[in-house]
C-alpha cells in the first residue's frame, strides 16, 4: 500500500493530487499570515446552547477541551455586541432593520449564532485555541457523527433513484432524526419512518436518546456512503452530484478533523505533543476514499476564497486603524493572486441543473443548516468550537458558490451580503484544510522513512 500518496484526478473537481498539492505549497505561508492577522483572528461564538436533538450531558472536563476567552474590551468597538445589537443590517444591506432576536439567524447554507447579547456568547482568539487531540471520543462523539452522515439523506435524491435502503434503515436504529424545517417535496416519499416515529425519536426526553450507539452499525452505514459516494459513475444523473458532494464535504471535513488530531496528538505516557503516525495511517491513510475528501474540500473551498475575492477588494474591514484595513486588504489580495493559478479547481455551474434543481438546492440547504445545530451536541468545547466555525466556513463557502453570480458580488452594489464571522470562519477553514494537506505530506515522509531500509 502507497499510504498517504494519491495520485491522478481528484473525483468532482477539476484538479489532480498534484496541482492541489503544488498550490498548497505556493498559498499555505500566506493563509497562516492571514490567519493571524486582527481580522481573521477573532471570532465570535455561542458555545453553550443546549442541543436541539438529544440530552446531551457527556461534556468533556479535560484541561485541553476548554476555550480561552478574551475580554470585547480588546476588539475594535464596530465588533462588539453593543454595536452589532444596536442596528442589524438588513440580508440584502440596502435597508436598516431593527434588530430582531433569534437562536440562529439564517445565513443561507449556514446558521450563524446570533443571539449576540446571551451570556454565552463569547469572543475566543483562535490562534489561542487550536484545534487538535482533547480526548473526546467514545459514544457522544460518535453519535454526532452519525447525526451529521445522516444529513447524507436526500428524498428528493431518493426520488430519482429509487429509493435509499441505507439511510431508511439507519432511521430505524432509533438515531438522530433531524426532519427538515422548511423543505415542502413533492416527491417526499412516505418512507420507513413514520411521522409518529420521527416525532419521537427526535425529542429530548426520547426514550432512545440514550440508545448505546451501535459501533458495527455506524460503521457500517458509513461504508455504505462512502462506496455510494465514490462507486458512482459519471453516467449517474446530475442528481447523485450534489448528493456527492455533500458526502465528501462532511467526510473531508472529519477527515481533516482526524488528521489535526493525529498530528497534535499527546502521548500521555511520555507527556508530549507530537505526529501520531499509526493514528494517521489507522483513520485516514489506509481510507483512500478518506484522504481523497480532504483534496476534495480544499478544491472546493479555494474556488470560494477565489470567487469572493473581488468582493473583499473593497470590503470595510473596520479593524480600528486606517493602516491595519490596508495591510489586512493587501494581504488578501496577496493571498488570492497567489492562489490564482488554478482558479476553477471547482465548477459549481456543474450543480443544481436537472429539473429538481430548485427543490433539491433548498433541501441541500436545509440538510447544511441542521448540520449547524447538530454541532451544539458536540460534547467537548474546543471541538464545538471549531465544528461550529467550520460549519460556519462550509456554509458560506457553498453561499458564496451557490447565491450569488460573479457580478453580484460586489460590496459598494451589495453591500453586508456576508457577515464578518462569515469571512473569518471561511479563511480560517481553509486555513484548516491547508494545515491537513501539509500534514499529510509531513506523514508521507514519516511513512517512507518508517519503510526504508535502515
Ligand atoms: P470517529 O472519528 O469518531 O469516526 C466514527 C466513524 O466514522 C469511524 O468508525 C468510521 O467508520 C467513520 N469515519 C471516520 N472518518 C471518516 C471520514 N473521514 N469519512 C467517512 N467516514 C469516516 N476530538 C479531538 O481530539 N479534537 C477535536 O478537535 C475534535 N473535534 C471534533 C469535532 C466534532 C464536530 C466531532 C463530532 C468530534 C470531534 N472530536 C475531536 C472527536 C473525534 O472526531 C473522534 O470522534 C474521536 O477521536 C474518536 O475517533 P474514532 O476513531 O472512534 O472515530
Amino acid at each position: 500500500n502507497d499510504y498517504c500518496n494519491p495520485q491522478g484526478q481528484i473525483r468532482d473537481t477539476c484538479c489532480d493530487y498534484q496541482s492541489i498539492e503544488a498550490i498548497q505549497s505556493d498559498v499555505f505561508q500566506k493563509i497562516q499570515n492571514l490567519v493571524h492577522s486582527k481580522f481573521f483572528r477573532y471570532y465570535r461564538a455561542d458555545l453553550w446552547k443546549e442541543c436541539p436533538f438529544w440530552n446531551e450531558d457527556a461534556l468533556c472536563t479535560n484541561r485541553d477541551c476548554s476555550v480561552a476567552t478574551i475580554d470585547e474590551n480588546v476588539l475594535p468597538v464596530d465588533w462588539r455586541k453593543d454595536a452589532l445589537s444596536a442596528i442589524q443590517l438588513s440580508p440584502k444591506g440596502s435597508l436598516f432593520q431593527p434588530f430582531k432576536q433569534c437562536t440562529y439567524k439564517d445565513q443561507d447554507f449556514c446558521l450563524v449564532d446570533d443571539q449576540i447579547d446571551s451570556d454565552s456568547v463569547v469572543y475566543i482568539d483562535l490562534t489561542e485555541n487550536p484545534e487538535r487531540f482533547t480526548g473526546y471520543a467514545g459514544p457522544s462523539s460518535g453519535r454526532v457523527w452519525k447525526a451529521i452522515y445522516e444529513e447524507n439523506c436526500f428524498d428528493i435524491v431518493h426520488h430519482m433513484t429509487e429509493g435509499c435502503e441505507t439511510c431508511n434503515n439507519i432511521m430505524n436504529l432509533g438515531g438522530a432524526n433531524i426532519e427538515s424545517p422548511t423543505t415542502v417535496n413533492p416527491f417526499k416519499k412516505t418512507a420507513a419512518v413514520s411521522k409518529q416515529q420521527q416525532s419521537r425519536l427526535k425529542k429530548p426526553d426520547s426514550p432512545f436518546a440514550h440508545v448505546p450507539l451501535d459501533k458495527a452499525e455506524l460503521h457500517q452505514f458509513l461504508e455504505d456512503l462512502a462506496e455510494e459516494a465514490d462507486g458512482g459513475s459519471d453516467s449517474n444523473d446530475e442528481v447523485c452530484l450534489e448528493k456527492r458532494v455533500y458526502y465528501r464535504l462532511i467526510s473531508g471535513l472529519h477527515s481533516s478533523i482526524s488528521i489535526h488530531i493525529c498530528d497534535e496528538w499527546f502521548d500521555r505516557e511520555a507527556g508530549i505533543w507530537g505526529p501520531n503516525l499509526d493514528c494517521f495511517v489507522n483513520r485516514i491513510g489506509s481510507h483512500p476514499e478518506r484522504l481523497q475528501n480532504v483534496y476534495f474540500t480544499y478544491a472546493l473551498l479555494l474556488r470560494a476564497v477565489h470567487k469572493i475575492g473581488p468582493y473583499l477588494d473593497k470590503y470595510e474591514y473596520r479593524t480600528g486603524s486606517i493602516q491595519e484595513d490596508e495591510n489586512t486588504r493587501l494581504m488578501v489580495q496577496d493571498f488570492i493572486k497567489s492562489a490564482d493559478s488554478c482558479p476553477s479547481t471547482f465548477d459549481e455551474k456543474l450543480m443544481f441543473k436537472g429539473p429538481e434543481a430548485q427543490a433539491l438546492k433548498a433541501e441541500f440547504k436545509d440538510h447544511f443548516r441542521n448540520v449547524s445545530k447538530i454541532m451544539d451536541c458536540v460534547g467537548c468545547e474546543k471541538c464545538r468550537l471549531w465544528g461550529k466555525l467550520q460549519t460556519v466556513g462550509l456554509g458560506t463557502a457553498l453561499k458564496v458558490l451557490f447565491s450569488y453570480e460573479d457580478k453580484s458580488l460586489d460590496p459598494i452594489k451589495n453591500h453586508d451580503l456576508f457577515e464578518r464571522g462569515e469571512i473569518v470562519a471561511l479563511f480560517n477553514t481553509f486555513n484548516r484544510l491547508s494545515e491537513s494537506v501539509h500534514a499529510i505530506k509531513t506523514f508521507r515522509a514519516m511513512y517512507a522513512d518508517k519503510m526504508s531500509p535502515k
